[in-house]
């Protein structure tokens, strides 16, 4: 089957610029981390690919490690873009990263430039790319000095590997000590990637403020709590969700009764703006003009495009803003 991008691609997306940067991303991202491995449907990760395109959804997410099996989910993307996208590269943005655990022995692990650059390597081939766009830190390392880490991202972006590099999970600290290092290298820091959610909201203590003096863009990961900030578990858990499958990181035990309630709460507001609970928790994380992108996850085309629909109505008056932050108390 041959798939033709929609031609209407550009008319209802919109795209903020990245910090300071030349860069500008659609409101809402694309990320691979789950239902996009080797043990997943091809062709429901494939049609989510399209289906995000043909929204305008430019910017796609992966890592080294997101499958399963770790590398799989850079490999049907790879196998995707050969298929689908060949005329249509250069409309896209295609992140990756390394950071965590991805080969056994001392290398495949952490922030050393021996483990960030082999890795890129590795994930360029899985890719069946020349180039990424964004290259990420995936998190800080303590036991490697953070000018090593950033002279191996500086030396992929000189060896035109990587066009632009980024940072995830690194904290307040460690992110300005890194941004300085990368500043001084001449390869400025695009973007950071914390998580970010109406349930877990630390990045408004400094995180935010520090990357807007510093330039840097920011898009927040799981803003949708992994799938708790949505219709999908107001009266239960549902068979074919995250929280049912083996997935490790939503666990049944998160679903507590009070935080139940809450959901049925919010979803009542978000209902009164016209929306669905998945879109005002995006709306939400936009509200601000400092988040660049959220990005989201999916596991069917349906909900990509209800995700994507939250940028109709990013308006909140003073008093929704006010009721939600009652309900999350
Ligand atoms: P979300 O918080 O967006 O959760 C996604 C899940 O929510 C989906 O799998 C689906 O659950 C459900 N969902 C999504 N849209 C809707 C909708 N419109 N209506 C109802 N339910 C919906 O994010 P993720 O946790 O998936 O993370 C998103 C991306 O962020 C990752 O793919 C990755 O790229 C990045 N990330 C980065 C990390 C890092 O360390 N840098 C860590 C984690 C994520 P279900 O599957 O149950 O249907």
């Amino acid at each position: 089957t041959n798939y033709k991008p929609s031609p209407k691609r550009y008319d209802e997306m919109k795209y903020r610029r990245c910090g300071q940067s030349g860069i500008k991303l659609p409101l809402v991202s694309l990320g691979l981390w789950h239902n996009f491995g080797s043990n997943d449907s091809y062709d429901n990760a494939r049609g989510m690919v399209q289906t995000a395109f043909d929204l305008g959804i430019t910017h796609f997410d992966l890592a080294n490690n997101y499958g399963p099996i770790p590398g799989s989910a850079e490999e049907n993307f790879g196998k995707i873009l050969r298929q689908d996208f060949n005329s249509h590269r250069d409309e896209m943005i295609i992140s990756t990263k390394a950071g965590y655990h991805m080969w056994n022995g001392p290398y495949g692990d952490g922030g050393s430039k021996k483990y960030l650059v082999a890795s890129l390597e590795q994930s360029l081939k899985r890719l069946n790319l020349d180039y990424v766009d964004i290259f990420y830190h995936h998190r800080p390392d303590d036991d490697t000095p953070v000018e090593e880490s950033m002279q191996a991202l500086d030396l992929l972006v000189r060896q035109g590997k990587v066009l632009y590099v980024g940072l995830s999970n690194y904290k307040p600290t460690e992110a300005k000590l890194a941004i300085d290092v990368l500043h001084e290298l001449g390869t400025p820091c695009l973007i950071h990637q914390p998580n970010y959610s109406m349930l877990d909201r630390w990045i408004e203590d400094e995180l935010i403020a520090m990357m807007d003096k510093e330039g840097v863009g920011i898009i927040t990961f799981s803003p949708l709590q992994k799938g708790l900030l949505t219709d999908r578990y107001l009266k239960g858990i549902p068979e074919d969700s995250r929280m049912a499958s083996d997935s490790i990181f939503l666990n049944r035990d998160e679903l507590t009764k009070s935080l139940q309630i809450k959901l049925n709460a919010l979803d009542e507001i978000a209902n009164g703006r016209g929306q669905t609970l998945a879109q005002m928790a995006l709306a939400w994380n936009l509200r601000n003009p400092r988040i660049t992108s959220v990005l989201v996850g999916a596991s069917r085309k349906s909900q990509i495009e209800d995700s994507a629909r939250a940028i109709e109505n990013l308006e909140f008056t003073v008093q929704e803003l006010e009721i939600i932050d009652d309900i999350l108390l």
